[in-house]
């Protein structure tokens, strides 16, 4: 069998691994990127629901989850959300900002994929896709044995993403590399995911299916004002996607439904100038009716037709205060099935936080998802693949 030399092969052809087999060749590298799916960027494509939102204006290393939070702060200065805005800008690439500094592609995702293997092929980069990885010895060359052959290279860089979707061709491959070199690797947990219920909230959440509203939805780690969106599975939208990277198995959750009012305050204010009026008809001033409807038949079946100003004051609060912090009980998450990224991975301790390479492997780079560094919703973590990719690729 013969076997063909680069000077890096790049295994996955992913976000960060297109980024940096692009960056690396533009150094004057030989670059190989062997991918295991038939096409290369599917994540991208569906990324952002079709337009991905590649990048955020306001990135900081207190965006990323990760058990060392120093670690992202090199990469992430050295290639900034302006560098990749500038290549998105020499591409032509048309976005805008949706909200909170996230920005997508006017037009679509492709336009970014389409963007990075421009860069690649510019740069001379081999793409090779349905490509197996059967083998890879750690000699000085790397050797690598494929399904289409065997490869040596001097460096080899594991963009292989987590376990999020699966059918997107993800694998623990990068876990099993890491391994094998003697890294440890963190566990692993599904993030900016739905939260499922097995209690009456889950049934609830299938007759609302597709209603929202801006909450405040925290737990005793972070908080978030986002919307929240009820689903046929039950509860997702940003609000819940956010809080799903920072909750455990078995915790609650709460929901403010009325970020801006506190509602004991207000309900008694309303029974004093409106007290003939119902609950139902003034809280449905400020959270849709046909929420209002189910909160009734959870939380005030008695008083539905009573008017305010025959429901005592404690029986009141006790409703504002649910208002105001709902609890909540997720069964669990829809795992990685539909989950946006994976928490955890490969420890940080094993790599150099400037270059992404193994301190117990020379030439054996981690970039992306694979890493135990988790960005937010909001662009935080394309921009973690392309910031990381050019670490590694500054140093193959
Ligand atoms: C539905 C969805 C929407 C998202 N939207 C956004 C968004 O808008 N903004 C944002 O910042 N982030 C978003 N993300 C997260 C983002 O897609 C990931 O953080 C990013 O793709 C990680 O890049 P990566 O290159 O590390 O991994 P990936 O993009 O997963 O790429 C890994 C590649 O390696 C390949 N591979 C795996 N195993 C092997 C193997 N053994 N051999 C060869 N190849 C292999 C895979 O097929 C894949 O092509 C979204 C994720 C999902 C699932």
């Amino acid at each position: 069998m013969q076997t063909r030399g680069y000077d890096v092969v790049v295994i996955g052809a992913g976000a960060a691994g297109l980024q940096c087999a692009a960056l690396a060749a533009q150094r004057g590298r030989r670059v190989l990127v062997l991918e295991r799916s038939a096409k290369p960027g599917r994540k991208i494509l569906m990324s952002g629901g079709g337009r991905c939102n590649f990048t955020n204006l306001d990135v900081t290393p207190a965006n990323y989850l990760s058990e060392n939070p120093h670690f992202c702060k090199s990469a992430l200065s050295r290639y900034t959300q302006w560098d990749f805005i500038d290549l998105v800008a020499k591409h032509g690439v048309a976005w805008h900002e949706k909200k909170l500094g996230q920005l997508f592609c006017d037009h679509g995702a492709e336009d970014i994929l389409n963007l990075l293997l421009k860069e690649c092929e510019i740069a001379g980069v081999t793409i090779k896709t349905r490509c197996e990885i059967q083998e890879l010895d750690g000699q000085d060359p790397f050797s690598i044995l494929t399904s289409l052959g065997r490869f040596e290279a001097d460096s080899v860089v594991i963009a292989s993403g987590g376990l999020s979707i699966p059918s997107m061709g993800s694998t623990g491959f990068g876990y099993q590399v890491a391994r094998q070199f003697g890294l440890n690797v963190l566990p692993q947990r599904a993030g900016l995911v739905p939260f499922t219920f097995s209690d009456a909230v889950g049934a609830m959440a299938k007759r609302l299916s597709g209603l929202s509203l801006e909450v405040v939805l925290e737990n005793s780690r972070q908080s978030f004002r986002e919307d929240l969106l009820f689903t046929h599975r039950g509860l997702s939208g940003p609000a819940v996607l956010q809080l799903s990277s920072w909750w455990r198995e078995g915790e609650s959750v709460t929901a403010n439904l009325l970020p801006a009012i506190d509602a004991t305050g207000w309900l008694q204010t309303c029974k004093r100038e409106q007290p003939k009026s119902l609950l139902r008809s003034i809280i449905s001033e400020h959270i849709p009716r046909k929420l209002v409807l189910e909160l009734e038949a959870f939380w005030w079946p008695a008083f539905a037709e009573t008017p305010l100003a025959e429901i005592s004051n404690k029986n009141l609060d006790a409703i504002a205060t649910k208002i105001n912090a709902w609890q909540l009980k997720p069964a669990g998450t829809e795992g990685y099935r539909t989950a946006e990224v994976t928490l955890g991975g490969v420890d940080t301790k094993e790599l150099s936080s400037r270059t992404m390479e193994a301190t117990k492997k020379s030439g054996l780079f981690f970039i992306g998802e694979v890493i135990d560094v988790t960005g937010w919703l909001g662009g935080y973590n394309f921009q973690w693949a392309w910031s990381s990719a050019y670490a590694a690729a500054m140093a193959v």
